[in-house]
């Protein structure tokens, strides 16, 4: 039962980045390169490496060139935005970060692994344990109460012990003030509460990575303000964090802001100038 819903969410998640993942056998492995012969520099302090990124997809007329051969750093501790025109890929390269789809070409390292490395079911394991993903319509599973929602991804990767996991799940729901809401489902809650829901889930195995797309994106401006005021105090604390956002007032308040045009990465700070 409870691996059952395990796939579930994580198929939520598939389904949310609209990926078609080729199965391990046909598609095209990036090369392995070691880090010294490309004449790039590497820091230990790197959470995220990105080297000669390519991502096509196929089209109806050929193939769609969504990222082409991009580099990216990521320093541990930083609060990355990320935008871009619509359609410009800034899903797709989420999804090469978070594994959830395969590179056409290039390579993805994230906390020291090259996540080419690993097969479907490895990387599957890795993402519930190292990455938290936080989505647009907050994708909770409505059966389940809020707690249970936040239990779920300790049940599939079994970092605590099964008695410790509600009472972890108690506490983070204490982090995002929802405590009196756990004995809830999803739908009875507001849009607010449920993201805040969906961010002590996307903190259940303790990652280093958190990973937003768009989550604000169905918000109202003070609710958003609220969300956004929590990832700024979970950076605080140390953790990475990447965001997909349109919101020009909460990017103006990120240090660093990537934009993705036109198939290539344009490092800006929060107001869109170069640094
Ligand atoms: P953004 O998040 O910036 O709006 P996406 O990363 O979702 O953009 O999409 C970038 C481009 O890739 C779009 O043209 C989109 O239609 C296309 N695309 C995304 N996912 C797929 C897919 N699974 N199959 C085919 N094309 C896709
Ligand atoms: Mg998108």
């Amino acid at each position: 039962m409870k691996r059952g819903l395990g796939r579930i969410f994580h198929n939520t998640q598939a389904a949310n980045g609209r990926t078609n993942n080729p199965s391990a056998d046909d598609r095209t492995m990036p090369v392995e390169v070691p880090l010294s012969s490309n004449g790039k520099s590497s820091s230990a302090a790197d959470l995220i490496r990105i080297d000669d990124l390519v991502k096509d997809y196929d089209g109806p007329i050929g193939p769609i060139h969504v990222l082409k051969v991009v580099d990216l750093e990521v320093s541990q501790g930083e609060f990355v935005g990320i935008r871009g025109p619509s359609g410009s890929g800034k899903s797709t390269l989420l999804n090469m970060i978070t594994g959830i789809d395969r590179p056409t070409a290039g390579q993805v390292i994230v906390a020291g692994q090259s996540l080419s490395d690993l097969n479907e079911n490895e990387l599957e394991r890795w993402r519930g344990e190292k990455v938290g993903v936080i989505f647009q319509f907050f994708q909770l599973l409505p059966t389940l109460t809020i707690l249970e929602n936040v239990v779920l991804p300790m049940d599939f990767a079994r970092k605590w012990k099964t008695k410790e996991r509600v009472e972890r799940a108690m506490s983070l729901l204490e982090q995002v003030e929802l405590a009196d809401q756990a004995r809830k489902f999803p739908n009875t809650l507001s849009g607010g509460q449920q993201q805040r829901a969906a961010i002590a889930r996307a903190l259940a195995n303790d990652p280093p990575l958190l990973v937003g797309d768009e989550p604000t994106g169905n918000l109202d401006s003070g609710t958003s303000g609220m969300v956004f005021d929590l990832f700024e105090k979970l950076v605080a604390q140390g953790r990475t964090f990447l965001m997909v956002t349109h919101d020009r007032e909460l990017a103006s308040r990120i240090s660093r802001v990537i934009e993705v045009r036109d198939g290539k990465l344009i490092d800006t700070n929060g107001n869109g100038r170069k640094p």
